[in-house]
């Protein structure tokens, strides 16, 4: 039996996507071997990569002008090749906004490469809270401003799209797929695979096609955009089964009603939580309520003591995965795409009667 499953990632996947590549996984459409066993060349493989790259688009309403790239090496490969990919068009500096860990490692690779001016940083109270835009310090020449929408350990999320001069770059690695997006403010976005999109191994990029020209000429071949883009994402070997999987989650998308009806699944798995979570006595969100994510929702226990109970407990009711980051403790739930409404009530009803148990 399936067990309602909170991983941050990789994360739950949903059940129709799993059955279906199972069924394909000897006998892929009457071919008699698997997707994973033919050429990335094939027609066959083609036109899987084709369709998710279509779907991908329709799904975010993607314009002609940005190339969508799926690439390896995950988010972190990603915040790696930017540098590379913009400090070569003449201005070595770049803009960031400090919000948690993940946009941290990405400051701390950025600066290897060139200036790095941290515009506003939330490490004041311990990452808890999405800066405002009023007090920012904008480089008066940047080659782009880099923030993190979603931050997946401390689930913190931006409700606001920042509006910069520099070319604007998102880690949407946990929160990506889940509302629209408005692509042509920004300049180029990221996410890794394994929230809302399918199994790790591969990660997607948007950008903008102007923004192909800016890369340092000692840039390695497999960070390029460039030749990715002109490769169709084929320069080398891709992890094809990753692909077809992230393809089959596109369609499964696509059937659910698109971006507008996971953003509004959304809204009611989270606030369901969070509304749990502000009346309790006992359990308590550690995020400022304007920046709560409706991807990951963090919470903590009066008596941490109780921690290994509770996840005990949990586990035994087949709620899985609560347990927080490292860095942080406590709990954290992650409420992705693929996680149906019914965890979010089995998860608060379970919390409720805990609660209850020990308070
Ligand atoms: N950015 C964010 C926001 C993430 O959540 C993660 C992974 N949890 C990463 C970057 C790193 O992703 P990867 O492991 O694919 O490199």
């Amino acid at each position: 039996m399936r067990k309602f499953n909170f991983c941050a990632g990789p994360a739950a996947l949903p059940e129709p996507v799993l059955l279906q590549a199972q069924q394909e996984l000897l006998d892929w459409g009457g071919r008699g071997c698997s997707v994973m066993e033919v050429s990335h060349r094939s027609p066959e493989f083609t036109e899987v990569a084709e369709r998710a790259e279509q779907d991908f688009r329709d799904l975010l309403s993607i314009p002609a002008h940005y190339k969508v790239l799926f690439v390896q090496g995950g988010a972190t490969g990603q915040f790696s090749a930017i540098p590379w990919n913009l400090f070569g068009g003449g201005v070595k500096r770049a803009d960031y906004i400090h919000t948690g860990q993940w946009a941290g490692k990405a400051i701390k690779e950025a600066s290897r490469y060139g200036e790095v001016n941290v515009v506003a940083s939330s490490e004041d109270r311990n990452f808890s809270y999405a800066p405002a835009a009023d007090a920012w310090q904008e480089s008066d020449r940047s080659a782009y401003f880099h923030y993190t929408p979603n931050e997946t350990i401390g689930g913190v999320e931006f409700n606001y799209v920042p509006e910069v001069k520099a070319p604007l770059v998102a880690d949407m690695s946990s929160n990506i797929l889940s509302k629209a997006i408005p692509i042509e403010k920004f300049g180029m976005i990221y996410a890794g695979a394994q929230k809302n999109i399918g199994p790790s191994g591969i990660a997607v990029v948007i950008v903008r096609e102007d923004l192909l020209d800016r890369a340092m000429s000692d840039i390695p071949r497999s960070l390029n955009w460039k030749i990715a883009a002109e490769a169709g994402s084929m320069d080398n070997t891709p992890p094809t089964f990753a692909w077809y999987l992230s393809g089959l989650v596109f369609q499964w998308l696509k059937a659910q009603g698109g971006v507008e009806a996971m953003y509004e699944q959304s809204l009611k798995k989270s606030g369901l939580l969070y509304e749990f979570l502000d009346r309790s006595d006992f359990f308590s969100s550690p995020v400022d309520p304007a920046s709560r994510s409706r991807m990951n929702v963090p919470f903590v226990l009066a008596d941490e003591q109780l921690d290994a109970r509770f996840l005990n407990e949990a586990e035994e009711t087949g709620l899985l995965n609560l347990k927080g980051h490292r860095s942080v403790g406590g709990m954290r739930a992650s409420l992705y795409n693929a996680v149906p409404l019914e965890a979010v009530e089995a998860l608060v009803a379970f919390m409720a009667d805990f609660e209850k148990r020990v308070a």
